[in-house]
């Protein structure tokens, strides 16, 4: 195995060798070194991010998601500005100084001006002191620029899969759900000065090992400063689900979850990878696994609880889950070394390095 993971730059069939590893000391092999690179390039330090999940109104109607628009058994909400600025003050307490607003996509004015002013009001009552992500979805240029321009950082969106076929099936035909507006989308946030974010789902129906390395090289190529990926977790409510005798076990998705994570570690030594909730859905040790295999960012959900059943994206989401049980839990499992850090604003080492680099 060690042929398979020189300094220099993976290929393709290296990649795709790695991703099929099978063996048990084979794969402790590749989270080992994984683990290493990512001590020796972003350091011992975990980032933290907390995460709000302000509002499941969305236009769009991926497959896949539970909280899709034609998912009508959802009851839809929207936290108000008033309640996210509380969160936001009492993660400040606590010592966060990252955070990442996600919601479901809409591109209406109202919707375009109410995140503007939200940004603004947060960079006040904050000092300028928290760094802010946004996952908002697919937007024009001018959104995109007006957000930067109002106190966010970073954007989050996944590319969900590279292989055009697979993301033709898991979206519906409509227009409105297109692999290249997806890529134009990543080109713009670039465009207008953002920290990038990209990821895919692991173990859609019928994608392959060699889809995933796809992924990966893609995520490379894209010059990407962090990455959310996880395994693909079914919805009863979602047109997807019909497929769902297709999937691998939910112990093959993990395991191959990780080692894409560990495998991206080899390839980007030092962005941010972020360890997924869905992990923790496969295995109750799942997200603290991430961070074994090369993970070194945690987004612990800080979202009021009365309003995280109705953000159920995929079934078993942790929804009780407190965000300093979370931490306590994870701080106990994480490799020698390694602590977890509320003060770290997380940008990553590559995105401090000078544009030639
Ligand atoms: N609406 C925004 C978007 O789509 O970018 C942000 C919120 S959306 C819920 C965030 C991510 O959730 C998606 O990019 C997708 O990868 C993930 N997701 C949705 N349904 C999922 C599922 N069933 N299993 C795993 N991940 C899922
Ligand atoms: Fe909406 Fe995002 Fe879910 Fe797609 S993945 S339905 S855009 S919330």
């Amino acid at each position: 195995m060690d042929d398979l993971m020189p300094d220099q730059d993976l290929n393709r069939d290296q990649i795709i060798r790695l991703l099929s590893a099978d063996g048990v000391h084979e794969k402790e092999q590749i989270f080992s070194r994984a683990c290493e690179i990512k001590k020796v390039h972003t350091g011992e330090k975990i980032v933290v991010r907390g995460l709000i999940e302000l509002s499941n109104i969305c236009r769009k109607n991926c497959l896949y998601c539970g909280v899709r628009k034609e998912n009508h058994s959802v009851h839809r909400y929207e936290i108000p500005d008033a309640e996210v600025l509380e969160v936001v003050k009492k993660a400040m307490e606590e010592g966060y100084t990252s955070l990442v607003i996600q919601s479901g996509e809409r591109t209406d004015q109202v919707f375009i001006h109410r995140i503007e002013r939200l940004l603004r009001k947060i960079q006040v009552m904050t000092g300028h002191g928290m760094r802010i992500t946004l996952s908002c979805g697919e937007q024009s240029p001018e959104t995109y620029r007006r957000w930067a321009d109002s106190g966010a950082h970073r954007y989050l969106l996944r590319i969900e899969t590279t292989n055009r076929d697979l993301f033709r099936s898991i979206h519906p035909r409509d227009g409105s759900h297109l692999y290249d507006s997806r890529i134009r989308a990543l080109q713009d946030l670039k465009e207008a000065g953002y920290l990038v974010g990209t990821g895919v789902m692991i173990g859609l129906p019928g994608q392959t090992i060699e889809d995933l390395a796809n992924d990966l090289l893609f995520i490379k190529d894209f010059s990407i400063d962090m990455v959310g990926m996880g395994p693909y977790i079914e919805h009863e409510k979602t047109p997807l689900f019909a497929e769902r005798d297709r999937l691998w076990p939910a112990e093959k998705r993990l395991e191959k979850s990780l080692l894409m994570i560990a495998v991206l570690r080899l390839l980007m030594k030092n962005i941010n990878i972020a360890s997924s909730t869905a992990l923790d859905v496969l295995s109750p040790k799942g997200r603290a696994m991430a961070f074994h295999a090369g993970a070194n960012v945690l987004m612990p959900n800080i979202t009021p609880v009365r309003y995280r059943e109705d953000y159920l994206i995929y079934q078993g989401k942790p929804v009780l889950l407190e965000a300093t049980e979370l931490i306590t839990r994870i701080s106990s499992e994480l490799p020698d070394g390694s602590r977890i850090d509320l003060a770290d604003w997380g940008d990553s080492r590559r995105s401090s390095m000078p544009a030639f680099c």
